[in-house]
């Protein structure tokens, strides 16, 4: 009742629920108020409200992917996250506003209007999961799902000033997931602190048959580092910075950063000092990559069974990332463009994982940016250096988290830790001990 008021408040002008379903919620909360009255047993998510970004299928709500091409598209089953969720007695309040398809880092591209940033007003919350960040900064749910194919989980949290995780991929299964990028994409956890991100990860990270990129993984208890105190969760850890990372990133910003990694010091962790010579490569191959992959995914949009024929309705981005993907995949093009992103992406990989080979995490400012405000026209190129700390991620397959670092006069600013694959947890006993 508490998340619908303050829904009911402030969505209008935050704009960070694209659908809510109240009564359908509180329905839900009554029947576990009752399992709990009957001394029955309840689920780990118990009477948690979720907020769930609108390209991850619910049933019965409308999943647009905040396009025009959805907007009469109903989820017609529910993706295997949800049922995690549901499973666990987690109540589904809503549908988040993003970026059209998940194509950005702003969340103007929705075709339903940009959302507000709840943390700094009149700037973007970031993207493209800013509807799913904006409603864990306005305390409209508990625990949100955003999906991050190049930081879309991450800078929004860093933006809004709350914690997001992306996880290894495969780890969180994909099923039910709009593509934006395939062999990118992965569903993670928004939430208002580290043990929020905890809960989620624990119900989340499950092996899905139904996805063939689910990994077969008997990962750790993601609630146990909530009983450790900060020295123990850092003690003895190697975390390495990255001078070419700083150095794209705005002065203010990286101030902050250092602070974190003064507290790093102070509790007993180790800072090392690491050269990554690819930061150029990195938004080149991302970029060709999401186009080509994006281009096949949105072929099953040609108006005959999902809605519009894609083209005729989407906005420029969209559109632009069809149009560059139909035509750098084109067969004579594709050893001068694909191909050879796809080296450079194996290289990329094998190059951030021999900086992991030596440490426990690399720290990072999350964007190197701070938010503009919302209705600046940035050119493509502008909107794509957001994305520059965050692809790397994705193209390594790595796990990755943003929690908030602090401040630049009011607008927050992330801290972005990864480790090697499978390592989720490090990552979140970092972020525990920091918070
Ligand atoms: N901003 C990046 C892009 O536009 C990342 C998007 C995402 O992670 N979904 O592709």
């Amino acid at each position: 009742e508490d998340f619908i008021s303050v829904i009911e408040k402030k969505n209008e002008s935050i704009n960070a629920f694209l659908e809510v379903d109240g009564d359908n919620a509180l329905n839900q909360a009554e029947k576990i108020d009752k399992k709990i009255k009957n001394g029955e047993k309840v689920g780990a998510l118990s009477g948690l409200v979720f907020a769930i970004k609108a390209n991850i299928n619910v049933e019965d709500f409308v999943i647009s992917a905040a396009s025009k091409t959805l907007e009469n598209y109903y989820g017609s089953y529910n993706a295997t996250v949800i049922d995690n969720i549901l499973n666990e007695d987690g109540i589904i309040l809503g549908i988040t506003n993003m970026d059209e398809f998940a194509a950005g880092s702003s969340t103007e591209s929705s075709y339903f209007g940009s959302t507000d940033n709840p943390a700094a007003t009149g700037r973007i919350p970031g993207g493209s999961s800013g509807g799913s960040a904006a409603a864990v900064a306005s305390l409209m749910c508990d625990i949100a799902l955003g999906s991050d194919t190049g930081g879309s989980i991450r800078n929004p949290s860093s933006h809004c000033g709350v914690f997001g995780f992306k996880p290894t991929y495969g780890a969180v299964s994909r099923q039910g997931l709009l593509d934006l990028s395939m062999s990118l994409d992965q569903i993670g956890p928004l939430g208002a602190d580290s043990s929020a991100i905890a809960i989620g990860l624990n119900s989340l990270v499950t092996n899905d048959p139904k996805d063939c990129t689910s990994l077969k993984w008997n990962s750790s208890d993601f609630l146990k580092p909530l009983e450790n105190n900060p020295e123990e969760l850092i003690e003895g850890k190697k975390i390495a910075v990255v001078k070419e990372f700083s150095d794209v990133t705005d002065d203010k910003i990286n101030g902050l950063v250092d602070k974190s990694l003064e507290k790093i010091e102070d509790l007993g962790g180790e800072i090392i000092n690491l050269k990554f010579d690819y930061v150029d490569l990195c938004l080149p191959t991302y970029y060709l990559i999401n186009y080509v992959e994006f281009f096949s995914a949105t072929r099953k949009y040609d108006g005959r069974k999902y809605g519009y024929k894609i083209e005729d309705v989407c906005g420029e981005e969209v559109l632009r990332r069809i149009e560059m993907g139909s035509y750098i995949s084109q067969q004579e093009f594709s050893g001068k463009y694909y191909k050879r992103a796809l080296q450079a992406r194996s290289l990329i990989r094998t190059e951030i994982n021999k900086l992991l080979d030596g440490v426990d995490l690399i720290a990072s400012p999350t964007v190197p940016k701070l938010p503009h405000k919302i209705g600046d026209k940035l050119e493509p190129m502008e909107m794509y250096a957001y994305d520059v700390l965050t692809v790397i991620a994705n193209l390594a397959g790595i796990p990755a988290a943003s929690m908030k670092a602090g401040d630049v006069n009011g607008i927050p600013v992330g801290l972005q830790l990864q480790a090697k694959p499978k390592e989720d947890l490090k990552i979140l006993e970092a972020m525990i001990a920091l918070e």
